[in-house]
């Protein structure tokens, strides 16, 4: 199978169409190779207009919601960015291209070990992952100039918006187990102020300042 095609129509297909316009970002899904980060069994569909099962119960996301989260947190001359919830490695992955250094946080070790593997043998030395409760954040790592939330929950976990650096861009799914709304956070002097994006459904997030395990 030519995954390079497939890709291609994806970037053509499904990212520009919607309004992707940034130039490196969509740069940057033609070049990282989305089906490695799928189970098997899914890489003939890896470049398809939906989410993925990867295991655990979780997903990797629709291509278009990894563009438009990249997208939404303006990346141009970003250092440091923390991801919680790592799944496939595949947003670390695309993030990873764009900005100096990603701290990524998976609560599944399965998963984790699986993204470790994958960011070794793709040469992302840029990429530092740990197993854990992601809505405690990366406290000896901060403040992040940006962060990514890639599970939903019902409000922002406080630790994450300290660590966020002023003038810093947060971006989360917020709402309950069926529907969310993406919602950009941005802190200014001290404050936050929250921006909707459109409506989403993701796994929910779960942790101390999350939600409980189902
Ligand atoms: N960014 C991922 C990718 O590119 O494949 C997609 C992530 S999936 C939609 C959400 C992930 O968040 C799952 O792997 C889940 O285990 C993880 N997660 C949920 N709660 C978490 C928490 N408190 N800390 C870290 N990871 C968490």
């Amino acid at each position: 199978m030519d995954y390079s095609i497939l890709r291609k129509s994806m970037v053509r297909e499904q990212l520009i169409p919607r309004g992707i316009i940034d130039e490196k970002i969509l740069e940057v899904f033609s070049k990282v190779e989305r089906h490695k980060f799928v189970p098997e069994e899914f890489k003939a569909n890896a470049y398809a207009d939906h989410p993925l099962p990867i295991g655990e119960n979780q997903t990797i996301s629709q291509p278009y919601i990894v563009a438009l989260m990249t997208e939404c947190l303006n990346l141009n001359d970003v250092g440091k960015v923390l991801e919680i919830g790592t799944g496939s490695g595949y947003q670390s992955a695309i993030l990873a291209e764009l900005v100096r250094e990603v701290y990524t946080i998976e609560r599944f070790s399965v998963l984790a070990q699986k993204a470790g593997v994958l960011f070794d043998e793709l040469g992302y030395t840029n990429i530092k992952m740990r197993t854990g409760d992601g809505t405690l954040g990366w406290q000896e790592e901060s403040p992040f100039d940006r962060i990514i939330v890639t599970a939903a929950a019902l409000e922002i976990p406080l630790p994450l918006v300290e660590q966020l650096k002023e003038g810093g861009r947060l971006i989360i799914p917020l709402g309950g187990s069926f529907s969310q709304i993406l919602t950009v956070v941005e802190k200014k002097k001290g404050e936050i102020e929250s921006s909707p994006v459109c409506g989403c459904v993701f796994v929910p997030l779960v942790g101390k300042y999350g939600q409980e395990a189902s």
